[in-house]
């Protein structure tokens, strides 16, 4: 079902001042997509999901679930939480340590009063599909935590809800297990077909998980985009430098050549950059990811620098270079070359035009 936010907009008032978490945020999440919103912390997307849950009030706009407007300021409707069809699974997991995983996700069943052996037929079933079958009679909290976090997921899902809502799900995982989430999550929602909307602040877990991101701060939606169309095209330097690491430099627009690229000049010489439209002698940001660079490479552009440190990472070097006396760039280079780049060595880092990018904003 698909997800319609309109204008929402939220304020808190505290003593000492006024916070406007939500300013106007719009957007669509189609029926059947996993949408996530990604900001930073404070960002307003907590705020958002409570709203769309109905466990917060916005003060203006609209939310609507499929054909259903389940809040209205103008039309004055107000959809109790519980009649809004959805599951939500937190970050904490908010599951109940004294209960045993059968009673845990058969809770909001037995709230809403049914039948015994219906109960146990699709508690059951959804065990299954999170891989917890054998462990019915566990008390919760002699669990792990990624299979408290399974689940805090089959309780949101035994209502057979129409939209599912994360809240920073993998948080208090540790990171290794976390990575293994990723995937599973993508495959069990992707499998599952259903409308979710992911909130969390990890990049790497929004560009794993999504088949849309929208990226928040302070409280407004300022990107949009698919996880690729967002790493490599995003155009906001806010929304670059979120969604993966950047080096953004800041040089002069001197000509166009006759391929098409933008010459931009720097102190340390002049790149072939993509950017089409943008007047001579115009300053601007051009953008380029550390893996964009490597040592070898023909016909692009080569840029002569000094390492100022270098570490092994297990899957690549990354290397900081000083290009000129104000410009240090990051570099993350194959681990496959023999050596690690040395402090004070000269080298010369290699990228096409197609990665460096002059931006727009
Ligand atoms: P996020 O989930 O992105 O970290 P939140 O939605 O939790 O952000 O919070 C957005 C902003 O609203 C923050 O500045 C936060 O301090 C504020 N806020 C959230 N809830 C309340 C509340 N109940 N009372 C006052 N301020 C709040
Ligand atoms: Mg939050």
């Amino acid at each position: 079902m698909e997800v319609k936010v309109t204008r929402v907009t939220k304020v808190f008032h505290t003593k000492t001042e006024r916070v406007r978490a939500l300013d106007e945020v719009s957007f669509l999440c189609p029926s059947g997509k996993v949408l996530t919103l990604l900001g930073p912390s404070g960002c307003g997307k907590t705020t958002l999901l409570r709203c769309i849950a109905g466990l917060e009030e916005p003060d203006f706009g609209e939310i609507r679930l499929g054909e259903r407007v389940v809040w209205s300021k103008e039309k004055g409707v107000s959809v109790p939480p519980e009649r809004r069809g959805i599951g939500m699974v937190f970050q904490s997991y908010a599951i109940w340590p004294h209960m045993t995983v059968f009673e845990n996700v058969a809770f909001p069943l037995r709230v809403k009063k049914v039948p015994r052996a219906e109960v146990a037929r699709r508690v059951r079933a959804i065990l299954e599909m999170v891989q917890l079958s054998g462990f019915e009679n566990r008390p919760a909290t002699r669990l792990s935590g990624g299979q408290q976090q399974r689940v805090a997921l089959a309780r949101a899902l035994v209502s057979e809800p129409k939209v599912l809502l994360f809240d920073e799900p993998l948080s208090n995982l540790d990171a290794k297990l976390r990575e293994a989430t990723r995937h599973e999550l993508r495959t069990f929602l992707s499998h599952l077909k259903i409308t979710a909307i992911y909130v969390t602040h990890d990049r790497a877990e929004a560009l794993a998980i999504s088949d849309e991101i929208a990226v928040m701060n302070q409280g407004k939606i300022v990107a949009r985009g698919t996880p690729k169309e967002l790493y490599f095209f995003a155009d906001d330097p806010f929304v670059v430098d979120f969604i993966g690491r950047a080096n953004f430099l800041k040089g002069t627009l001197v000509g166009y050549d006759p391929d098409g690229f933008a010459l931009v000049r720097f102190p340390f010489g002049v790149l072939r950059c993509v950017g089409q439209g943008f007047p001579l002698g115009m300053e601007v940001t051009v953008v380029i990811r550390p893996e964009s660079f490597s040592l070898s490479g023909e016909g692009g552009n080569v840029l002569s620098g000094r390492v100022i440190s270098a570490i092994f990472t297990g899957e690549d070097y990354e290397v900081r270079v000083s290009l000129d006396e104000n410009t240090v760039v990051l570099a993350k280079l194959e681990a496959t070359f023999p050596t690690i780049p040395q402090p004070g060595e000269t080298i010369e880092l290699r990228v096409t035009p197609q990665w460096c990018r002059v931006l727009r904003a």
